[in-house]
């Protein structure tokens, strides 16, 4: 069986009529199909949702028209009928039909699933919007005869309705005409007024306000035409001609930071504007600040703007404008990629390395990947930006599937900032009590503070004590769900767990041996806030993690006072590390880049680098120059002495080799499978089963031929998650490695299709993961 591929159930005992297949939000791989009856054949349609009984019992369930078909399913089964067709018209279209199917199958999910996570809530259930009853005017030829006599406010009310010549809501009509709902009635009752239904937006949509941008102002900044210089017309050149000549054509644009990429995207954005084409923008969320927003306002057409914090209607409200080509430019973060735009000319993915582009839920897709695929579909071309761009990327583009372009410069001729590298093995002891900030640090602030600059603080951790244990009996704080240290936070005065929430008082005799030896110890950025505060009395310092950041608008206001120099020293985890332009900030510091660097993780090197190179590209933006100190245990390693010179190309060649001889992605393709279950033998039970399974499977599909015996189909697993109890669950997982991904796929479907679950055991599959 493949996957997906309509499966009839029940029987065919429905001559002639049509035949819709429907998929649920369900981990199924197929769809089932459905007779149409007569009355629903001219409502049913692919992209609309339908009702019909599913399941033990015929329970009324809603699922997506994926297919329909006069051909009659050919099994022996009582075939089943549609109940209700719940769209009046298709909500997901042909493209995105295609794309959802693509993700299910590539992703190992239920195409049902995809949809459900693809179309919005408000979208599904209509929120923001109403049924609204119109009246207009009944057409002169299918009047009454004789003319029935009306009352003088009836008149009124039917003048009033003809001068407007539009259909009116029944209540705005009595409101124009001064009348009351019942006068209406009376006209629809003696046939002078036609009544109808629509559904209609509501303010809850957004639909009113000016986010659409047709109109809104810009900032003069953002208004301003920036003439582009040599360096970007050079990457511009190609990005012009795939536009005109139209077609899939995938780019990378790797460009330094602060080399002008977002002036390139949005030159790129007008040319597909002008072709009355629509343009999807894809950011990090964390970007999505009213000064990104800014810069594209105005120079777009109409924007949407879909960030976390909008409501089920603001984001069905968009949802349907987007649909109804009212928008022209989409920006918005991972799940923009799905926006379902009428006439879709460009897709652009900035800081296109960022690991928040992954869903760690199922669907667990890459939005990245799945632009690719969807311009790929859609045959258009498709526009990635970073300045540390993902080894993914830069790999394909070794391998010639994307074109590179690249701005290895600053605008204005900018320097890149200085960085220096801080040994801590070989700081002097500083005078006093000894903390996070080196003698070296601490002097270059002091400097920076009396030029009047300002300061950026990176520390990759956050809380105030990361490390909580007795120095009598060993104890370590763990927390009560999960195989987790705790973090000590001061102004909570708790100690918490970062991954489930746990939170618990804090202790000062242990819990096991009673004796008063609890030690606090190790550093986050709530203790470094009080470290600066000590040292820098008169200057204001701000903390930016997510501890401080939790409420929407809290990231601008501190943005904000930043910018307006009102904060000196701006503190936080790697929130800050990315795409923030202040010309002020002299000197960027990383309290310890080696946070991060040794974690069991293939990506670990990848993602220090990224992160160190991030944080250095928010020194030196304006005129007066910047520099960079980074404290580190380990500044012999390559990651660390390749980031403080800048040296992107250097540092993936490197990494490639080292990939490419461990056999990791993007050499090979790469899933990751974990079994969980809060009842500890029965996650170790089925991790068994599946173990068997996967042998067997690897067995048929070597016997194919196809896996050469050099490259070989590599299971390793099952063991236990490097985390083994999380939110009470206990977790084993497997690691599937091939250097086909058709391969890899075969095998797990059919491991999927020979182990099912039992009751309370629960089976993730996570293809390409990011989190090991
Ligand atoms: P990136 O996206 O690569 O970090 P930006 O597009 O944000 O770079 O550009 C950095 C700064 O330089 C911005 O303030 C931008 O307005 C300015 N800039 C970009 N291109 C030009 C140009 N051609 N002429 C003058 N200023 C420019
Ligand atoms: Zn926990």
């Amino acid at each position: 069986d493949k996957p997906n591929e309509p499966r009839a159930v029940r029987a065919t005992r429905t001559p002639g009529g049509l035949f819709a297949d429907v998929v649920f939000d369900r981990p199924l791989d197929h769809a089932y199909t459905y007779a149409v009856p007569a009355e629903l054949v001219a409502k049913i349609g692919v992209g609309k949702r339908v009702e019909v009984p599913f399941g033990k019992g015929g329970k009324a369930t809603a699922g997506f028209c994926v297919r329909v078909t006069d051909d009659e399913p050919t099994s022996g089964y009582e075939i089943k009928t549609v109940t209700r067709v719940l769209d009046d018209d298709a909500i997901v279209d042909e493209h995105l039909m295609k794309l959802t199917r693509w993700m299910a199958d590539y992703y190992l999910c239920g195409w049902g699933q995809v949809l459900h996570a693809v179309v919005p809530a408000g979208v599904r259930d209509n929120a923001g919007t109403r049924m609204a009853s119109f009246v207009e005017p009944v057409p002169r030829e299918s009047l009454p005869n004789p003319l029935p006599t009306v009352t003088p406010q009836q008149k009124a009310a039917l003048d009033k309705l003809k001068k407007e010549n539009r259909p009116l809501e029944i209540l705005q009509l009595a409101r124009l005409a001064k009348c009351t709902a019942g006068v209406v009635s009376g006209l629809i009752k003696k046939g002078l007024v036609r009544k109808f239904s629509e559904r209609i937006e509501t303010e809850a949509s957004g639909a009113h306000e000016s986010a659409e941008s047709e109109n809104a102002q810009g900032t003069d900044e953002a208004r301003k035409e920036i003439e582009l210089n040599a360096d970007q017309l050079r990457v511009w050149k190609p990005i012009g001609e795939a536009l005109a000549a139209g077609g899939y054509h995938p780019f990378l644009l790797h460009g330094v930071t602060g080399s002008g990429k977002t002036e390139v995207y949005l030159r790129a954005i007008e040319e597909v504007v002008k072709q009355g084409k629509e343009v999807v923008v894809l950011v990090p969320e964390i970007s999505l600040t009213p000064q990104t927003i800014s810069r594209f306002q105005g120079r777009c057409g109409n924007l949407a703007v879909m960030h976390s914090h909008l409501t089920d209607a603001e984001r069905g409200g968009y949802w349907r404008r987007i649909a109804t080509g009212h928008i022209h430019v989409v920006v918005g973060a991972r799940s923009a990629v799905f926006a379902p735009t009428r006439k879709l000319g460009l897709i652009i993915i900035d800081e296109e390395h960022e690991n928040s582009f992954k869903q760690e839920s199922t669907p667990r897709y890459h939005a990245r990947d799945v632009a690719v695929m969807r311009a790929r579909l859609e045959g258009i071309p498709i526009l990635m930006g970073s300045a540390t761009p993902s080894l993914e990327s830069w790999a394909n583009a070794e391998k010639g599937n994307y074109t590179v372009l690249s701005m290895p410069n600053r605008v204005a001729s900018r320097p890149m900032p200085a960085v220096k590298v801080v040994d801590l093995r070989h700081e002097p002891k500083a005078p006093g009590k000894p903390g996070a900030i080196g003698p070296t640090l601490e002097a270059a602030m002091r400097q920076t503070l009396k030029d009047k600059g300002q300061i950026i603080l990176l520390l990759n951790r956050r809380g105030f004590s990361t490390h909580v244990h007795c120095e009598a009996c060993g104890y370590v704080a763990q927390c009560a769900n999960c195989d987790l240290a705790m973090t000590f936070h001061r102004t909570k005065n708790s100690l918490m767990c970062h991954y489930c929430g746990f939170e618990t008082a804090p202790f000062q005799k242990c819990p096991t041996c009673a004796q008063p030896s609890m030690r606090y110890q190790g550093l986050g950025t709530e203790k470094l806030q009080v470290e600066i505060e000590e040292k820098f009395p008169g200057s204001v310092c701000q903390r930016m993690d997510s501890d401080t950041m939790s409420k929407p608008g809290s990231h601008q206001r501190v943005l904000d006072a930043f910018r307006d120099g009102l904060i000196q020293i701006l503190v936080g985890t790697q929130m800050i590390a990315k795409g923030l332009d202040f010309p002020n900030v002299t000197l960027v510091g990383v309290v310890n880049a080696d946070v991060g660097l040794h974690l069991p993780d293939f990506r670990s090197a990848e993602r220090t680098f990224q992160l160190l190179a991030q944080v250095a590209g928010r020194a030196g933006r304006g005129t007066r120059g910047g520099q960079v100190l980074v404290q580190t245990f380990t500044p012999e390693h390559p990651c660390i002495t390749l980031a403080s010179h800048h040296n992107y190309n250097e540092f993936a060649k490197m990494e490639l080799v080292h990939r490419k001889l461990h056999k990791y992605p993007p050499y090979e393709r790469m899933a990751r499978m974990i079994v969980r279950s809060e009842k500890e033998e029965a996650a170790a039970a089925f991790a068994d089963v599946l173990a068997t399974a996967f042998k067997e499977a690897i067995r048929r599909a070597m016997s194919t031929g196809r896996p050469s015996p050099e490259a070989p189909v590599r299971l390793l697993g099952p063991a236990e998650c490097p985390v083994f109890r999380l939110n009470n669950f206990y977790r084993f997982h497997f690691q599937l490695q091939s250097d086909s991904s058709a391969v890899l796929h075969e095998v797990l479907r059919n491991v999927l299709a020979l182990a099912k679950p039992p009751h309370g055991v629960e089976f993730q599959v996570d293809i390409d993961p990011y989190s090991m």
